[in-house]
């Protein structure tokens, strides 16, 4: 069943284990998080964005119907602009994410709390970001702090928005890092969740070792992104399959093994934040 964001990540932050949200693209990859979702009796957040989302959608909704027994959110990952997130709930997202972290801060504020304020008209969830998650492959380490979520300004920013869930920087990024395994700031983790009431999301969770988003779901992160590894999965399932079948001409002998490889990539993350056997 499609159901808000929010109703997933009350429960987990209740429960302390965090929801893997996952990248989905098409009918392949989303029958993969459907069966991922049964067979490991997961609640389940699918990720979407760019040009074709009204038709990720309408795939998505005729699972969420299938699969009447799991709770289901489909969120915009990064919506850019008030616009995106209209799209997303003419399409029949579940939830919306305004991505405003390169804006200034009264910037952020306001498109947040427009998009949040849609939201919550038509019955669905807002999730935002403050301090910026960039990009593993082009940060240095470093340089990632500057952008590092200050407790404070997340407590105003929640209390002025009225957002549902707030994606923080503390040290990952998205994709693959370039410079070494990315070092998660714990003790800044335990001044946010200190300093604001509602769920808390991890972006770029690819790459990242497993022990560390594990002690970050410990101390208060409920949605951990995973884009890049799931995606890599597939795809190297799909490599590997046409290698070893030069001749066959039925996609679906490729698309085989590029869906078993997602799919125990998606089940190694549920076990590991710990949402199996939560509905
Ligand atoms: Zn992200």
């Amino acid at each position: 069943m499609l159901v808000p964001m929010k109703e997933i990540l009350v429960e987990a932050k209740k429960g302390k284990y965090g929801v893997g949200a996952f990248n989905v693209y098409n009918l392949e990859t989303i029958d993969v998080m459907f069966s991922v979702f049964d067979e490991t009796n997961s609640p389940g957040i699918l990720l979407a964005g760019g040009p074709d989302i009204a038709h990720v959608a309408a795939i998505v909704k005729s699972y969420t119907e299938k699969y009447r027994h799991i709770p289901v959110a489909l969120i915009l990952d990064h919506g850019r602009d008030y616009e995106s997130a209209v799209r997303a709930v003419r399409a029949g997202f579940s939830a919306v994410m305004f991505d405003g972290s390169a804006l200034p801060y009264e910037e952020n504020v306001r498109i947040t709390k427009e998009v949040t304020r849609l939201a919550h008209t038509v019955g669905i969830s807002a999730e935002a970001e403050l301090g910026h998650v960039g990009q593993g492959a082009t940060d240095a380490k470093e340089d990632r702090k500057k952008f590092f979520t200050r407790p404070e300004e997340a407590a105003r920013f929640v209390e002025e928005t009225g957002v549902d869930a707030l994606a923080v920087a503390i040290g990952t990024a998205h994709g693959l890092y370039k410079t070494g395994s990315p070092e998660l700031d714990l003790e800044l983790l335990q001044k946010l969740v200190d300093a604001v009431d509602i769920p808390l999301v991890l972006h770029g969770g690819s790459d990242t070792p497993l022990e560390q988003i594990q002690a970050a779901v410990k101390i208060g992160i409920q949605k951990i992104n995973i884009g890049t590894d799931v995606r890599m999965a597939y795809l190297k399932g799909l490599k590997e399959a046409i290698a070893e079948n030069p001749d066959a001409i039925d996609p679906r002998v490729f698309l085989k093994k590029a869906k078993a490889y997602m799919k125990a990539e998606a089940i190694k993350k549920i076990d590991a934040f710990g949402s199996r056997d939560r509905i």
